[in-house]
């Protein structure tokens, strides 16, 4: 059977689409987590089982949702795609479980945030494959067993510190996503351009890979840019000039921070002498959302050495000071 298909309602879906790498051996980067699923897919396939649950966390864009796809498609099965908080009651969980066919992949992102009588449903969902159910009201109130087909909950998560404990545990797979080199990224880059009849120079790819912050969602996102750009100007090829050109514009700086990175980094240093700062007192200076900056901004700076995590709060390092041409004397 073949993976469920988004409605292709405009050449954007079709070229998303086309992106999507379908097998693992076209899914580049992420080795470990690979060389893992391809053992645990190949016996399920062969034990005629389904594949235990598995749970992708990691900051979001590194394709926790194109692996999830994957996955489905390697092992040759139906994927119903949703989220946490789009299972709002009971009654959505049973609906979606109820279409599964044995086999079958129910692909849950940001599970971190299902509500907890949800949460609470799938525990047995997945460890037994059933559900209990309360049909009726009042005095004709009364509990339905209800038998589900095997099936391969795949979670994914930004935040695997805040799943709970009985959650987390009824996955026996668990990944961990990382970010990804610039050779990976570069890979990941031409293979889009491709898609795009788009002609690359290598050291232009190297670029859009360099300023991608170790994450695909950003270098396509980047790429597309640079396509406009180099559509305007008549360009045959992409060359690095163009893509400085147009990373500047769009004030990408060499590392890839963009404003916002810039601009924490710049209240720290500036307004609290490079910290210990708190998290709020950071959120609520640059007017970003706590959880915006904790998942999408801050990991990428923890990694590349920008930021380090203090009891007491977070503190611009040397290596930001310098990066942002500030005089370091702490
Ligand atoms: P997440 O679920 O982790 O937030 P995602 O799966 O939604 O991420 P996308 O935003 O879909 O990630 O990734 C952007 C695009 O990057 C995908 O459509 C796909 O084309 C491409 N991509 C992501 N990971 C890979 C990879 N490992 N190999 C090749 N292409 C990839």
């Amino acid at each position: 059977r073949l993976v469920e298909q988004e409605p292709a309602s405009s050449a954007e879906t079709v070229i998303e689409q086309t992106l999507r790498p379908k097998t693992l051996a076209q899914y580049i980067g992420q080795t470990a987590v690979k060389n893992q699923l391809d053992i645990y897919i190949t016996a399920a396939k062969k034990r005629e089982e389904s594949l235990d649950h598995v749970l992708l966390y990691g900051p979001p864009g590194l394709g926790k949702t194109t692996l999830a796809l994957v996955i489905a498609n390697e092992l040759g099965v139906n994927i119903r795609t949703t989220s946490g908080p789009a299972i709002e009651r009971p009654g959505d969980l049973v609906a979606l479980l109820n279409e599964l066919q044995p086999g079958d992949v129910l692909f849950i992102d940001e599970i971190h945030r299902l509500p907890k009588i949800v949460e609470e449903m799938l525990y047995s969902a997945m460890e037994d494959f059933y559900i209990d159910i309360v049909v009726g009201e009042g005095p004709t109130a009364h509990p339905v067993h209800f038998p589900l087909p095997p099936f391969t909950l795949i979670g994914a998560t930004t935040r695997a510190g805040v799943l709970s404990a009985p959650l987390r545990d009824r996955f026996g797979i668990s990944a961990h996503m990382a970010y990804y080199t610039d050779e990976e990224l570069t890979q990941i880059v031409f293979r889009s351009a491709d898609v795009f009849d788009l002609t690359l120079e290598d050291q232009g790819a190297h670029e859009i890979a360099r300023r991608s912050r170790g994450t695909p969602r950003i270098a396509n996102r980047l790429l597309k840019r640079v396509r406009d750009f180099a559509d305007v100007a008549d360009a045959q090829t992409v060359s690095l000039d163009i893509v400085q050109h147009a990373l500047t514009q769009l004030q990408v700086d060499a590392r890839g921070l963009d404003q916002i990175d810039r601009k924490l980094l710049a209240l720290m240093i500036r307004d609290y002498n490079g910290g210990p700062v708190g998290l709020n007192t950071i959120a609520a200076n640059i007017g970003e959302e706590r959880a915006t900056i904790e998942e999408m901004y801050e990991p990428y700076l923890l990694q590349i050495g920008f930021l380090k995590r203090t009891p007491r709060g977070r503190m611009a390092t040397q290596a930001a000071y310098e990066h942002l041409g500030l005089p370091y004397n702490n």
